[in-house]
């Protein structure tokens, strides 16, 4: 029997509850489960494909091209899941059924109500997702609703999460609820009011939490547990302390020493061994104990907003795993760069273009490429960043002064990026993009094959334009080596360039694809780079 976890938060939003539904998912696939997540989103874009990262952080990509929440990004991160499509609804989604339902007449004769209509919708939706991207489905289904509790936009979820119970069975059903215990300075006492008060809206709307993870800076002392457990009508050891941590990837540990996935386990009845956490303990411990340190310079738009960059920023903290080795990052702001090139890039050990959307910072960006280039800094583009590097080859080393993208000058001369045949035709914005994973051919004894030990990858995609065919041999005339393509070799997806020391830039995200206890090769390749530029060896 399939069970089902449901993860809610109360008091205020930025509680770190994606961390801890993907820190549960951790614990029970250290336990032997079968995994799979869920992220119910309450706000009425359709998907986040169409939001600025300013709004809602990055936006993250599954292998099956959906454009989606970031914690995605997380569940993937601390375990071995890949998700897809139906693993991230949002109010958008499920009203666009009912919607489409009942312009074909599925309701005929009916009135169309949040309740039953969009409930039910909201249930197909778990089950669809509990059947997973491959419809394998999974022992623990863990649905994290977005939102705090009390929020109207919430409701409709979490209505449809009480009633679910009554589909699969309340013992197959478990509610954790992450809320705050903040510390009042003036006081000098940690308050467990605001917990009270969530809780007791939760109970209000039919749903009693059967785990509280409380997040506090210190841990909790056994009589404030014993006292949030009277007033909220739980056992004691359902009342798990949550502190703060230096690195996240230690919560799934800290959550493990409180109980959390004993307490689950026994409460779901599920039978499984305890976890074998030796093999996470090892990457925290590689995190928290590094041997070196190299600095990388990020130069992006939204360099206010770490959030927008979020899985880069957790890929190059695991790229610098294998070598021991602690990435601090410098963030540039691109358009601080365009005037003089070289301010806050001098001394980095490593810079890096990350992808991006429109023309903001776009000659920053350039060169800081060209900066990379001539001083032989390693140098990693991402997306609009390998786009960026090939306009760079263009303008510099190839005689094509005013080449540029056709996404930022229309009428340029040379467009090096460009859309493709026949795309240029769409109207719509939404889902327009080339999105998921793609294969990519490497070319033997390039950097990028040296780098991925193979001769054939898969990576994930989001993005409108492609390096022209039309110029490629301009660009290889002017030593920039293509070494990745799509099999049928009409797609340029890697280039880099032989004469530098550790040059690569790539149409994918490969930040979408690692994790801690598989850092991805490029990441880790450019990390390796960036402490033998430190070194002084090349
Ligand atoms: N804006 C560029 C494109 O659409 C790059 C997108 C990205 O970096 N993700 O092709």
């Amino acid at each position: 029997m399939t069970k089902y976890i449901f993860v809610t938060g109360g008091v205020l939003s930025s509680l770190g509850k994606g961390i801890s539904a993907a820190s549960i998912g951790n614990l029970m696939e250290a336990r032997g489960l079968k995994v799979t997540f869920q992220k119910l989103d309450p706000y009425v874009n359709v998907d986040p494909g169409t939001m600025s990262p300013y709004q809602h952080g990055e936006v993250y990509v599954t292998r099956d091209g959906a454009e989606t929440d970031l914690d995605l990004g997380h569940y993937e991160r601390y375990t071995s899941v890949r998700l897809g499509k139906n693993a991230n609804y949002t109010t958008g989604r499920i009203y666009h059924n009912v919607i489409t339902k009942e312009r074909r007449g599925d309701y005929l004769g009916g009135t169309v109500q949040v309740i039953p209509h969009v409930t039910d919708e909201i249930k197909a939706a778990i089950h669809a997702g509990a059947r997973g991207p491959d419809g394998e489905g999974a022992d623990v289904v863990i649905v994290e609703v977005g939102g705090t509790v009390g929020d109207i936009e919430s409701l409709p979820f979490l209505e449809a999460i009480r009633q679910f119970p009554f589909e699969v069975g309340r013992e197959n059903v478990a509610y954790v609820h992450v809320t705050l215990v903040p510390l009042v300075k003036a006081a000098g006492e940690i308050k467990t009011k605001p917990t009270q008060h969530s809780v007791n809206k939760l109970r209000e709307i039919g749903v009693q939490p059967d785990v509280l993870l409380c997040r506090a800076e210190a841990p909790l002392t056994d009589s404030v547990k014993a006292k949030i457990a009277l007033f909220c009508n739980l056992e004691p050891q359902a009342v798990i302390s949550a502190r703060d941590v230096a690195n996240i990837y230690e919560v799934p540990l800290w959550l493990h020493e409180e109980g959390l996935d004993d307490f689950l386990v026994r409460r779901l009845g599920l039978t499984a061994p305890a976890p074998d956490m030796s093999r996470w303990k090892a990457v925290v411990d590689a995190i928290d104990h590094p041997k070196d340190q190299v600095t990388i310079a990020l130069v992006g738009k939204y360099i206010e907003l770490k959030e927008a960059y979020k899985s880069l920023c957790e890929s190059l903290v695991h790229g610098g795993i294998p070598s021991r080795t602690r990435v601090n990052l410098q963030w540039v702001d691109a358009e601080e760069l365009s005037a003089a090139s070289g301010d806050g890039l001098n001394g980095v050990h490593g810079i890096l273009v990350p992808g991006g959307f429109g023309e903001r910072g776009i000659e920053g960006k350039i060169q800081a490429i060209r900066f990379a280039r001539e001083h032989r800094i390693p140098f990693l583009g991402i997306c609009l960043g390998m786009q960026c590097a090939v306009i760079e080859t263009a303008r510099d080393l190839a005689g094509l002064p005013k080449a540029h993208s056709a996404e930022f000058e229309a009428g340029t001369p040379d467009p090096v990026i460009a859309l493709l045949p026949g795309q240029a035709e769409l109207d719509q914005k939404g889902a327009t993009m080339r999105l998921g994973a793609y294969p990519c051919r490497l070319l033997p004894g390039s950097l990028a094959e040296k780098t991925y030990g193979t001769s054939e990858v898969s990576e994930r995609h989001r993005h409108r334009y492609e390096v022209n065919n039309a110029y490629r041999e301009r660009l290889e005339k002017a030593g920039l080596v293509i070494s990745g393509t799509s099999p049928d070799g009409s797609l340029v997806e890697i280039v880099e360039r032989p004469e530098h020391p550790w040059f690569l830039a790539v149409q994918f995200h490969p930040e979408f694809q690692s994790a801690p206890l598989a850092p991805h090769p490029v990441f880790a390749g450019f990390v390796e780079a960036a402490l033998a530029h430190m070194r002084g060896n090349p």
